[in-house]
């Protein structure tokens, strides 16, 4: 009993380390509350653990002397509980070669939309203003004028994503009517958000057609009562169907609808603006195809392959985007300044295709030739001091990466990636070196070796990787400040 309450009287008091050497120097980089804070938080749990260890063993033996209470270790503890407190957003390299990873903020943007952003964050803006009147103006004047230009359709609106696009669609056309959608097509994104769910919520019933591998005109037409209100085509964005199938054409799906005076909406997902099979990859459909079927609204993500901010967009005819615009819906789901500057900005690289395809970071990362990641595999080893090659075993191997996000599911695209392997560490252990590295580092495991994939990876993080490499590889648990 007596070494017991020794053993809580040797732990420190929380006046006692703020005023310690290690643990004021935290005071100078981090506010002094959240260190106090911090500090009361550690030692809670070390009296915890040691009452807890008390518990389970029946003689109160030395277990408890187990517990470090070293300056050096509690600084290393209230580090990390600060750390853990403030970690939010930041900085991470993205080496798992799929380019589109909703974890990981799916695209980056382009240099000149954060050039953008940092233009119109900073100071006022002229988001609803009209510069030659001087009077209030719409915040998505230009922004329809360039989807427009793009895709030739007749009107536009942004929205907050492509959940809320569809959502705001359905509220507006379909409320309280039916909507006639495949089987095949009752798709779940991820992130929890499946079709029949958001059509629930905007009060639309679902009336489902055909079956899981095929489904005729037929069944639509069959379906439709004096109760229709929408016909949705979804895109199985995340996945194929193979084998006996059938579906009904676009186009066939909007004579339908012109014949019983239906809107007919598209939900493309991720909203290609270009054909890349021009540029030797696989078909994903571009919303200039589906405005030019004569769908009466197509709905899309921002964030995806069209690679700008979060975002969605409704575009097509006049006719029903203007009821839109006119739901209170529209002002709960409206976008904000951010989000319109770098849309834009995003955007207007698209006028000419030459400058997207070299500018936009998700279109340029899917078509980065292999001789250009092999090179950054090449960087890598070469950055790395030979003593810690051979720790760790690091080899540049074959493999396939992913767009993600919804685009060109199933699809393999070759690749090259850096191989680790440590005798000492298991890969799960690496990973997680790796992954709370300053840049975090995700990679992916694979038969007990972690794979980072450089197709997904910018010229600038190839150093940060090497440097990474080598520090994980030791085994100190340095105390970085
Ligand atoms: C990704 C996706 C959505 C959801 O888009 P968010 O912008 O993430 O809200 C909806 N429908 C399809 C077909 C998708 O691929």
């Amino acid at each position: 009993m007596n070494q017991r309450q020794d053993i809580f009287r040797n732990i420190p008091s929380v006046n006692e380390l703020i005023e310690s050497e290690e643990i004021s120097k935290l005071t100078n980089i981090y506010p002094r509350q959240l260190v106090v804070d911090a500090i009361r938080e550690v030692l809670d749990n070390i009296r915890q653990s040691i009452r807890n260890k008390r518990r389970s063993k029946v003689d109160n033996e030395t277990s408890s002397q187990t517990a470090d209470i070293s300056p050096q270790s509690l600084c290393l503890l209230i580090q990390q509980e600060i750390q853990g407190k403030l970690s939010g957003i930041e900085h991470a390299i993205n080496a798992t070669g799929i380019i589109l990873h909703t974890g990981l903020g799916r695209a980056p943007l382009t240099e000149e939309a954060s050039r953008q952003l940092q233009n119109v964050t900073t100071s006022y803006c002229t988001l609803e203003i009209e510069k030659t009147s001087g009077s209030r103006a719409i915040r998505y004047h230009c922004i329809e004028q360039l989807i427009c230009m793009l895709t030739c359709a007749e009107s536009a609106l942004v929205v907050n994503n492509n959940a809320a696009a569809v959502l705001l669609a359905l509220d507006t056309l379909a409320k309280d009517k039916e909507v006639i959608i495949s089987r095949s097509q009752l798709v779940e994104i991820g992130g929890e958000f499946r079709m029949p769910d958001v059509m629930q919520k905007s009060g639309a019933i679902l009336v489902e057609v055909g079956t899981t591998n095929k489904t005729y005109l037929s069944d639509y037409s069959n379906a439709i009562t004096e109760r229709t209100g929408l016909i949705l085509k979804v895109h199985q964005s995340n996945f194929k169907i193979v084998g006996f199938t059938d579906t009904v054409d676009l186009k066939d799906l909007v004579s339908l609808g012109q014949i019983h005076n239906i809107p007919v909406t598209y939900d493309l997902g991720s909203g290609a603006l270009i054909n890349l099979q021009k540029y030797g990859m696989p078909y994903e459909p571009t919303v200039q195809e589906a405005i030019k079927a004569g769908v009466d609204i197509v709905t899309f993500s921002t964030d995806k392959l069209l690679g700008g901010p979060q975002g969605g967009i409704i575009a097509g005819k006049k006719r029903w985007l203007d009821l839109l615009k006119k739901n209170p819906l529209t002002r709960a789901l409206r976008v904000g300044k951010l989000t319109i500057a770098g849309l834009e900005a995003t955007l207007k690289q698209y006028l000419e295709e030459d400058t997207a395809v070299k500018k936009i970071p998700v279109i340029n990362m899917l078509l980065t030739p292999l001789n250009v990641i092999e090179d950054r595999c090449k960087r890598i080893i070469n950055n790395i001091n030979p003593k810690i090659m051979s720790m760790l075993d690091i080899s540049i191997v074959d493999g396939f990466s992913e767009m993600g996000g919804g685009a060109l599911p199933g699809e393999r695209i070759p690749t090259r990636l850096i191989s680790v392997y440590s005798k000492q560490l298991n890969a799960e252990e690496l990973a997680m070196r790796l992954r709370t590295y300053t840049p975090p580092i995700f990679g992916r495991i694979e038969y007990g070796r972690i794979l980072l994939d450089m197709r997904t990876v910018c010229d600038e993080e190839v150093k940060m990787i090497a440097a990474a490499l080598e520090k994980i590889s030791g085994f100190s648990g340095n105390c970085v400040i």
